[in-house]
């Protein structure tokens, strides 16, 4: 095998709790995520001399060890000391910097792709334990589907799968800074905390409805009252069908869930005509179910 050809897919969060502040600085968080039918699609080319390389469509993003599919390519190579190296062709759809985990996608496609093209025979867990290496997100990524991530989000536990539902995906121009968003946090003041077991438990029973009432993220506390435009779309999703919206991860992505395509069409063309997103994606939820990359 000379080439393999990956979809590096997003992920949203259905439910996003602090639970405080540790000494050490770090976020003890409850997350329940969510990988969506977005991606990126990467190409991995073996390269004889030993070198890795990598080129993308986005000519801001960078294109040496400071991309985190050159950074697990890096990774894999010194850990098993290949002698063959990886030429990366990535091409971006998620948006950079969203919220939606795309660099950590495309890091846990390489990881999964090179063990695939170099025959390394490591398991997805080993996967997962290199993967948390390059970041928190990333051995989530390699497992996909819904699950319950805790700790500082490196602790997972699969959840039953989110019911079928079709994603309205909105990113507004704007750039949101997680460094910012938790720092202005105060995690060990929070009064309000979204009920994720509630969510979790209307999920398992297949409640799409009352599962999308649970829905809630205590970091748009801090990213809405600084962008007000995530709550205008969130606003605008529900005003045109949205069962529940809610923002992704550290924002800015917004996203709706609908469980009626037609109303779910109309509302991607209304959200794009609007102007107050710049990308916008209608989507539907992954399942996992015997699906690999
Ligand atoms: P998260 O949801 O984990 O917070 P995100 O969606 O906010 O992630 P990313 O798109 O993963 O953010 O990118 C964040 C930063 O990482 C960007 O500033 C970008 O320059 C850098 N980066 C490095 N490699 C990549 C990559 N392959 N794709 C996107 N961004 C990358």
């Amino acid at each position: 095998m000379n080439e393999i050809q990956l979809r590096a897919l997003a992920k949203i969060n259905l439910g996003l709790d602090v639970l405080r502040r540790r000494e050490d600085g770090y976020h003890e968080v409850k997350m329940v995520m969510q990988t969506i039918r977005l991606f990126d699609k990467i190409r991995l080319i073996k390269r004889t001399d030993g070198e890795i390389s990598i080129e993308t469509n986005l000519p801001y993003l960078p294109n040496n060890e400071h991309n985190l599919a050159y950074r697990a390519a890096d990774l894999l190579k010194k850990n098993f000391e290949l002698k063959e190296g990886v030429h990366i062709r990535l091409f971006k759809y998620i948006p950079v910097a969203a919220g939606l985990a795309g660099g950590s996608s495309d890091a846990a496609a390489v990881l999964f792709g090179m063990n695939r093209m170099y025959q390394l025979g490591l398991t997805l867990e080993e996967l997962m334990q290199i993967g948390v290496k390059i970041g928190a997100d990333v051995p989530y990524c390699l497992m996909r589907g819904t699950a319950l991530a805790e700790g500082i989000g490196e602790r997972l536990t699969r959840l039953p799968a989110c019911p079928d539902c079709y994603v309205l995906i909105a990113k507004p121009s704007i750039n949101v800074s997680t460094k910012m968003v938790y720092e202005n946090l105060h995690a060990n003041e929070l009064k309000i905390h979204p009920d994720i077991d509630g969510m979790i438990a209307e999920m398992a029973k297949g409640n799409l409805e009352t599962m999308c009432d649970k829905m809630g993220n205590v970091l748009e506390t801090v990213t809405i009252t600084q962008y007000p435009i995530i709550d205008t779309i969130k606003n605008f999703m529900k005003e045109h069908g949205a069962l529940g919206s809610m923002m992704s991860g550290s924002g800015p992505t917004v996203f709706g869930i609908y469980n009626d395509l037609t109303v779910a069409k109309q509302a991607y063309f209304d959200l794009k005509m609007s102007h107050f997103a710049q990308n916008v994606y209608l989507t539907t939820m992954f399942n996992i179910k015997g699906r690999r990359y």
